[in-house]
């Protein structure tokens, strides 16, 4: 027997799980030419066909968006003008996999050179499909994700996250990654375990494997007693669980007896398809770049529309804090960021919205159309100075008077922002034009300690449990409470239950976590006391 390889990477989504490593190949194998171009173009059929069965059944069993972004792949692959190009050169001579890349190259190329923003940035579905044809073609089918496998890979793509069905348990440990990537948002809004930043290390295929996202390792060909052991400690973790979700009906109340809101995360209005809307005080946050994200391109008002209704609409009456749109930095948007030496200081968040009026103003009026029907807030992110307040404000004015002279139903929602600039937590009274503030800790740790979020070396600075973070949001959080404007956090600090304390000490009583921790929170809620702590 081998002898157990232990693994570090970073913790991204809490949770255990245990099964054989699937180690990710991209089109490792050779395509193997037929005999004739009459077989080629039966073997191209056939993958086309395939490749349109497999999606077809990822679709069902998604709702939302994640279904969105299938259907049109499968409406690309069902159109036929690729296979009918490719049939062209098959008849030339070509292989069926020369051909099927050649076509799809071909117009992903075009997609790129276009001056359009949308084509540019779909040319990522065309790559996805161009992939799984290629894939069936060669039999090489070590790119998908295998229910119950630890599946070891560079980093995904959500698309791929998304088509998935987690429900057979299984996890991620990927090389690169970055826990605030929108896969480790899906990961966590999901209840799946994963773990980013494991590196180079040498990991054989097909091997038993102990996936602890908890601590952040993936042990390989463990012994006997390491199994007993991961066992016992996911077994406690359930039961932890179990306890919890038994509160997870109940308003999370203090020993003091005093109420605390809990709101959820989503990235991805499917997400609510899985969240009981009585067990939370609504949406704290909703990150829209997931919509914008790279394998969908640049989404209309009107799909905007539908998105940010179907929140609305699970809410029933309940509080939305929709998020504009915060690209840049690491959330880098196909066609949308710029490329920049230093991200995560550059052009991103509100400065990017501000810059791309033409993009901006789709969001605006996707907004303030679906304000009716429901309690929506907008939410600014990356504010640092006042101005950006007051520009988004005059676009949104603009846009709704816009709408009101079309005769188009639509309402002005309250505009907050997100407090994750060190600059707006220092001096929040320049601030109090916002109607709320939302502490972002991921952003404000890594600004408060020059640590970048996305560097795995770096994880032990990055931790919002520092007292320089923790006295500004204490000062962000009693500046809110003086002047009566709603103060929440809804970084990934207010789902950690061994932050809560802190949190809750710094005078916060209104935060928003992954859905996979809300019961865990209102448990660690129903804990504290202010006995003693500071605020
Ligand atoms: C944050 O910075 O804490 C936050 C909630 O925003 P994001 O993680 O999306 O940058
Ligand atoms: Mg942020």
């Amino acid at each position: 027997m081998a002898s157990p390889g232990r693994i570090f990477g970073q913790a991204a989504s809490a949770g255990f799980a245990h099964g054989p490593v699937h180690l990710a190949r991209r089109q490792g194998r050779a395509y193997v030419a037929k005999s004739t171009p009459e077989r080629e173009l039966q073997a191209l059929q056939l993958a086309v066909e395939a490749a349109a069965g497999e999606i077809a059944s990822a679709m069902s069993q998604l709702s939302g968006d994640a279904a969105d972004i299938l259907e049109f792949h499968l409406a690309m692959l069902e159109d036929g003008s690729f296979s009918a190009t490719a049939a062209e050169a098959i008849g030339a001579g070509a292989t069926a996999y020369d051909a099927w890349k050649a076509a799809l190259d071909a117009e992903i190329e075009s997609y790129q050179a276009s001056g359009d923003a949308y084509f540019k940035a779909r040319s990522a579905d065309l790559s996805d499909i161009r992939d799984t044809v290629l894939s069936v073609l060669t039999g090489d089918t070590a790119h998908a994700i295998r229910p119950g496998a630890i599946h070891v890979d560079e980093d995904i793509a959500p698309s791929r996250f998304l088509a998935h069905d987690w429900s057979k348990g299984g996890g991620l440990a990927l090389r690169k990654g970055s826990v605030t990537s929108h896969v480790a948002m899906l990961a966590r809004a999901r209840g799946v375990p994963m773990i980013v930043g494991i590196g180079d290390s040498a990991i054989e295929d097909a091997a038993e494997a102990l996936l602890d996202a908890q601590s952040g390792e993936l042990l390989v060909s463990p012994y006997p007693a390491q199994i007993a052991d991961f066992n016992d400690r996911r077994t406690a973790s359930q039961a932890q669980q179990r306890e919890a979700d038994a509160l997870a009906p109940h308003p999370a109340i203090t020993r003091d007896g005093e109420s605390v809101q809990v709101l959820v995360n989503i990235a991805d209005p499917g997400d609510v398809d899985r969240i009981s809307v009585d067990h939370v005080d609504g949406i704290g946050l909703m990150r829209t770049e997931f919509l914008f994200g790279g394998d969908r391109g640049l989404p209309d008002e009107e799909m905007q529309l539908a998105a940010y209704r179907k929140v609305l609409d699970w809410a029933g009456g309940k509080p939305v804090t929709i998020r504009t749109i915060d690209a840049g930095g690491d959330k880098p948007i196909e066609g949308y960021t710029i490329a920049e030496d230093n991200s995560f200081l550059g052009v991103r968040g509100i400065r990017l919205s501000l810059a791309k009026p033409e993009i901006f103003r789709v969001q605006i009026r996707a907004l303030l159309r679906a304000a009716p029907h429901g309690s929506l807030k907008v939410m600014l992110p990356m504010v640092s100075v006042p101005g950006e307040i007051d520009a988004a404000r005059a676009m949104f004015a603009k846009e709704a008077a816009d709408l009101a002279s079309a005769d188009v139903i639509h309402q002005m929602p309250e505009i907050g922002i997100m407090v994750e600039v060190p600059s707006v937590a220092i001096t929040p009274a320049r601030f109090a034009a916002a109607a709320f503030f939302s502490i972002g800790s991921n952003d404000l740790t890594q600004y408060v300690l020059a640590a970048s979020r996305d560097n795995a070396r770096l994880s032990a600075l990055g931790s919002a449990d520092d007292p320089a973070v923790l006295s500004l949001i204490a000062n962000v959080a009693s500046f809110g409470k003086a002047r009566a404007i709603e103060t929440s956090l809804c970084g990934d600090a207010a789902s950690d239950p061994e932050m809560i304390g802190l949190l809750l000490g710094t005078g916060l009583r209104r935060f928003s976590v992954a859905p996979a921790r809300v019961a865990v929170i209102k448990a660690a809620v129903r804990l504290w006391s202010g006995e003693g702590s500071v605020k």
